[in-house]
């Protein structure tokens, strides 16, 4: 019978809805019993007959935790793939009762003695929201009266930023410019059902409030010589960073060849298209191409920019191009990521080549 204390929902999600158990292959067991004696949760029995371990209690087992397939000798054990747990960390309800926990015990689960942020909190002042598209809010931030100040931030650099007057933890945006004279910095939001920040961002915010910052960091930043041609690719809102990045090579008088790869699900969702549109009109080496699984024919495609109907990863794929000489810099939703890697692999982009910089856990999803 599994014990009641282990059945309990796992951060709201109910713990039989879960596949996350070990699996023995009893070939490969040689009997040592030491996943039967460690598991302190008694997932597992022992057949003292045939010397095997057994899984008796698969519902006990911790979600998440692989200890015994780490200490078993001969790797008789095997979980689902941890991916899946990752899944399930990546939902919203998941996400926010996770983040609900640790501010409940803050008291208890704060590290003491650590080394502490290493960036200072600022004080932004939100100065201008444009609602680019229905689903995408850009929300400017400048330094605030009391003097406080970002910074010079390097472009591709994202800042940790807190809804004003809330317990939850920060979440991380990529800054969407390259350093401006008013030191201002644009945020691009997208509008998630449920996220606390997007919530906020879309509900909210005024002109005028002021939000605590922490940065810049992030190490998604330009590192390739000058005679090395670039491509971007970009999924969704990672346009902000790619943005930042292909500002910078124009403001510091860059001409080189370069491409824009940007996809996301509806052509509608694009925004800042006139900003490319200009980029196209002003630099003969600049290309782009847009990416959607639909394009409702009231998108306005800048001239000169080629569209694709699908994913950035195919659109890559299929470009024609021999790219073996390019480096590239990526952004956007972690599983988008490796399916452009791959694309990129196949148009002779080296892997050392490719820069990624994934959402991750600060998925657009959860914020
Ligand atoms: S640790 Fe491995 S070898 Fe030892 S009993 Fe468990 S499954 Fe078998
Ligand atoms: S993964 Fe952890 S909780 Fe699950 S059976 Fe192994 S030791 Fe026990």
């Amino acid at each position: 019978m599994p014990d009641p204390k282990f059945l309990k929902p796992w951060h709201g999600v109910p713990r039989e809805m879960i596949e996350w158990h070990p699996t023995v292959h009893e070939d490969a067991c040689i009997g040592c019993g030491t996943c039967v004696t460690g598991c302190s949760r008694l997932v597992y029995r022992f057949d003292y007959d045939r010397m095997k371990a057994m899984v008796f209690d698969p519902l006990n087992c911790m979600v998440g935790c692989t200890t015994c397939a780490n200490t078993c000798p001969t790797n008789a054990i095997a979980f689902p793939p941890l991916r899946d747990v990752l899944d399930l960390e990546l939902r919203v309800d998941v996400h926010h009762a996770i983040e609900d926990d640790l501010i409940s015990r803050r008291d208890q689960l704060r590290a003491e003695d650590v080394t502490p942020h290493p960036d200072r909190a600022v004080e932004l002042r939100v100065a201008h929201i444009n609602d680019a598209t229905p689903t995408t809010r850009l929300i400017t931030l400048v330094p605030s009266s009391s003097g406080d100040h970002l910074g010079q931030f390097i472009p591709g650099q994202y800042l940790e930023v807190q809804v004003p007057g809330s317990p939850w933890l920060a979440r991380a945006y990529s800054i969407g410019n390259a350093p401006r004279p008013d030191d201002s910095i644009e945020l691009q939001i997208r509008r998630v059902s449920h996220g606390r920040f997007s919530n906020w961002a879309f509900t909210d915010a005024r002109v005028g409030d002021l939000v605590v910052g922490r940065g810049p960091a992030g190490h998604f930043t330009m590192r390739s010589p000058l005679e090395r041609p670039l491509i971007f690719v970009a999924g969704g809102t990672g346009f902000a960073p790619v943005k930042a990045l292909i500002e910078q090579q124009f403001a510091e008088g860059h001409e080189r060849r370069m491409l824009l790869v940007w996809g996301v699900s509806d052509a509608m969702d694009f925004y800042e298209l006139d900003i490319i549109e200009n980029w196209l009109d002003d630099h003969p080496l600049f290309d782009c191409t847009l990416a959607a699984t639909s394009w409702p024919v009231q998108v306005h495609v800048p001239a000169r920019a080629s569209i694709f109907t699908g994913l950035v990863s195919d659109a890559i794929a299929s470009c024609g191009l021999d790219l073996s000489d390019y480096d590239a810099y990526v952004a956007g939703p972690a599983v988008a990521i490796v399916n452009v890697a791959a694309s990129l692999g196949e148009r002779g982009v080296a892997h050392q080549r490719i820069l990624a910089d994934s959402f991750g856990l600060q998925a657009p999803d959860v914020n």
